[in-house]
């Protein structure tokens, strides 16, 4: 099959190429398309035969549900048995948004689309070209990150076609998306709200709107004491070809230690702050962004995991970008790409790996 890669103008959009990329969707096809978080691979979330060709084109286990995204409110009805109160006041807060939240299914949706399960995830994306596509394409789009599974999420169309060529249709291309890391899951189905995948939509946002939330306790052990409760967490994801690990302790203390890793070997790569890129002066340096905007950090985190793919590096160190808010989203991410692999640097010359 040949892959196609469309430019789509968010400001003049193309109406005919939408029309048919929804006809793709219609006729039970795949299509990628931007989101303000990253790309989808998108099928109609309604048609069994379709949701599986996602599972096949990604190499997904076929226990992890898909998200639903729809693009009007009151599609929300049309696939969930009832609207919690605080679904309501979430959503005037959150949608469109990075905000997906998890209800009871009807039975319109087939199991093939929720990985056997008897809830939904739902979400609002606010990409125009996303919520067009949905309109064109019947309401109801299956849509997981357009990677392959366990590649990092794709933030450029490009990065869909690494992993997708010959195995979809059409790319729409919307240019780099907005926030780079994957929504805020939260789960709604039983008494208290939990967050089952931290996102740009932070625990005290949330906090700040409906009271009680919390933190699913699976997602902060790497250990087996507790599972993470969405099927997606637990298995091992956005993991570049080289071993990560991250560096966690002082500046000066991670500074020193990542330093003595590249003189071992200059085949090393760093991730690296805009406050700290002057001191690495060998190894393959990579800026994240600024630690006063962590917001850029997120938005390179999975470009810069794909480009060392390219560099052919060995292995690399990270510094840690463990703050509350936003950093919870970057550090879940990162944890998981260096498959929970911490070093801890107590001073400057005695550190413990963890
Ligand atoms: P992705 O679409 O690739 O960003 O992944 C979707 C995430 O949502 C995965 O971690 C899924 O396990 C999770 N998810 C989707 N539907 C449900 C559900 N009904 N219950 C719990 N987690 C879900
Ligand atoms: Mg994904």
């Amino acid at each position: 099959m040949k892959t196609e890669i469309v430019w789509v103008d968010r400001e003049d959009m193309d109406d005919g190429m939408l029309r048919r990329a929804g006809e793709i969707l219609r006729e039970g096809g795949l299509v990628a398309f931007p989101t303000e978080t990253v790309y989808g691979l998108g099928a109609d979330a309604l048609n069994e035969e379709a949701a599986g060709k996602i599972y096949a084109a990604k190499g997904r286990p076929s226990d992890n549900p898909l998200i639903i995204h729809i693009a009007d409110w009151e599609a929300l009805e049309g696939v969930v048995r009832e609207v919690p109160e605080v679904a309501v006041r979430l959503s005037e807060a959150f949608w469109p948004g990075p905000l997906t939240m998890i209800f009871h299914k009807r039975d319109c949706v087939p199991y093939g689309t929720t990985g056997g399960l008897d809830t939904v995830a739902v979400r609002m994306p606010s990409d125009e070209i996303a919520r067009e596509l949905i309109r064109q394409g019947g309401g109801y789009v299956a849509a997981p990150s357009a990677n392959r599974s366990g590649r990092p999420s794709p933030t450029a169309a490009q990065h869909v076609y690494e992993d997708m060529e010959g195995r979809i249709p059409l790319i729409l291309d919307g240019g780099e998306v907005e926030i780079g890391l994957e929504s805020t899951i939260v789960d709604l189905t039983e008494g208290c709200p939990v967050v089952l995948r931290p996102g740009f939509i932070s625990l005290e946002m949330l906090k700040g709107v409906i009271g009680e939330v919390k933190m699913d306790q699976g997602l902060l052990r790497s250990d087996d004491v507790a599972r993470p409760k969405a099927p997606g967490m637990k298995y091992r994801h956005y993991a570049p070809r080289a071993e990560l690990k991250i560096v966690e302790g002082t500046q000066e203390g991670v500074v020193s230690y990542i330093n003595k890793k590249v003189q071992e070997d200059s085949d090393t790569g760093i991730i690296c702050t805009e406050e700290t890129r002057a001191f690495y002066p060998a190894g393959h340096v990579k800026c994240i962004g600024s630690r006063k905007d962590v917001r850029s950090i997120a938005h390179h985190l999975f470009g810069i995991l794909r480009e060392f793919d390219e560099d052919g590096v060995s292995r690399i160190y990270s510094e840690s970008f463990d703050s509350p808010g936003l950093g919870q989203a970057i550090m879940n991410r990162l944890l998981k790409a260096a498959g929970h692999q911490k070093i801890l640097v107590k001073e400057k010359d005695t550190q413990e790996e963890m």
